[in-house]
């Protein structure tokens, strides 16, 4: 834990930790020493880990990296973060990450972007860690802290693990509780650990998931010992290389990363098939359907009255300016984006045309899933993202279209509920590192994560 805080004060310029918690941290790594004397010291006894300001943590700021939040210090903690801390977790503070989870490039924070710690060969300029889980993605990669949470909504603990060349996993969706992490789209989010490695993954989730009553969606159901899992055999397992995630314009590095993959995973022993999920390129459009339509009623709660930040009026000004002034000044653009494209496709005439289309298509894609699993797939082979990490700034005068394209190999597995993990891969031309992702029958996180285990 010291050794980690005093990191997190040397590589200040990442802006990675956007709240720090040093003396509660301490505490708790002295409370974990205790039991670990004692002799009761369960794996993650006295790991350092930095917490996605997305989850709620007592008494400690939990903004969501947005402006509506400032001031807001939960009453009480996330089912995650509170199984991690009674499991001897030790949190150093909260992590950076896109406003409300929205993005891909951790600069739509209202605390400025955070920074990869990669460079491409000698330049200097700077890269983003991806996003939305940048500042987690950020820590873990330069070594400020041992394991991280992150959340995963359309693809953002997977993404930011990709362009760092760090392990990240969402689990299957109801896996970990949702109770206490801020709402962005109740039907996709997961949350999952972002680590150096798959063993370190499979010991963190473990910790992390669980039936919850307080969340309607977890799942109850026995947690596997996922660590014990990881022989490194895949003999006889079938992997399944979709041919739709073969994207027009797709950078050879890519696909070459994605051919060796292949290899690595034949030569242990797997048998590696060619598949079709017919619906994949519609799972863009779908998902930015049906994601804003849940947050543009998710974030309807934030309204100055009850949380957080409160726009000052004019004399004569009412109830009703308070409300639009306040969500004009807290929401950033994305944000407010995102509310309007939800509260337009939500709406009376537009309803059965968008959303209800969109719920259409999100069944399809499951089922594509489902067909081949029940072909006698076990897990589905492609690249994490169609690039390496971008720089910062680069974007910015992009269509926002540009930037939803960076999830194009991720949704598909948020829209089906499925475990998807991303692990490192290799480094690019410019000696930036690439992720592969492996997507798995829901549930069999263990069964996943030992097949990513193979490709380490
Ligand atoms: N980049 C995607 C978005 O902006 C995914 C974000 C996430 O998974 N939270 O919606």
């Amino acid at each position: 834990t010291e050794a980690c805080l005093s990191a997190i004060e040397e590589a200040g310029a990442l802006n990675a930790y956007v709240h720090k918690t040093p003396e509660s941290a301490l505490e708790q790594a002295r409370a974990a020493d205790a039991r670990i004397k004692a002799g009761d010291a369960p794996a993650m006894c006295g790991i350092p880990m930095g917490i996605k300001d997305l989850f709620c943590t007592r008494g400690v700021a939990s903004q969501a990296a947005s402006r509506i939040l400032e001031g807001f210090r939960p009453e009480y903690e996330s089912t995650v973060t509170g199984q991690l801390f009674d499991a001897g977790a030790v949190m150093l503070g909260k992590l950076n990450m896109d406003e409300f989870a929205m993005g891909s490039s951790n600069e739509t924070s209202t605390y400025g972007n955070a920074v990869n710690p990669w460079r491409r060969g000698n330049d200097d300029a700077q890269l983003t860690p991806g996003g939305s889980s940048g500042g987690s993605a950020a820590a873990v990669a330069a070594d400020l802290c041992l394991a991280a949470t992150g959340t995963d909504t359309g693809g953002s603990i997977r993404q930011p693990a990709a362009f760092t060349g760090i392990t990240g996993i969402k689990p299957t969706y109801g896996r970990c509780s949702r109770w206490g992490i801020v709402a962005f789209a109740s039907s996709l989010d997961q949350a999952g650990p972002m680590t150096k490695d798959v063993r370190d993954a499979a010991i963190v989730l473990q910790a992390m998931c669980g039936h919850d009553p307080k969340d309607s969606t977890s799942a109850d159901l026995p947690v596997p010992d996922f660590e014990a899992m990881l022989t490194g055999d895949i003999r006889g397992k079938t992997i399944g290389i979709p041919r739709e995630y073969h994207m027009d314009g797709m950078p050879d590095e890519i696909e070459a990363l994605w051919a060796k993959g292949r290899e690595m995973l034949a030569d242990a022993g797997a048998k590696i098939v060619d598949i079709s999920l017919p619906h994949t390129k519609y799972a863009l459009p779908a998902y930015y359907v049906i994601a804003p339509a849940e947050a543009s009623s998710n974030l309807a709660r934030y309204d100055g009255v009850r949380y957080g930040h409160r726009a000052t009026l004019a004399s004569g000004e009412g109830i009703n300016d308070m409300y639009e002034k306040t969500r004009a000044e807290g929401f950033g653009p994305e944000v407010q984006r995102r509310v309007m494209v939800g509260t337009y496709v939500l709406s009376a005439g537009f309803y059965d045309a968008y959303y209800n289309r969109a719920r259409k298509v999100r069944t399809l894609i499951k089922k594509d899933f489902e067909d081949v699993f029940a072909a006698g797939v076990d897990a589905i082979l492609t690249p994490a993202t169609p690039s390496a990490a971008f720089g910062l700034g680069e974007m910015k005068d992009a269509d926002p279209v540009q930037m939803y394209l960076n999830d194009v190999f991720t949704v598909t597995v948020n829209l089906a509920g499925l475990p998807g993990v991303s692990v490192p891969a290799g480094l690019d031309k410019q000696g930036l590192p690439l992720g592969l992702q492996l997507i798995g029958r829901p549930w069999e996180e263990g069964d996943l994560l030992n097949t990513a285990y193979a490709l380490e």
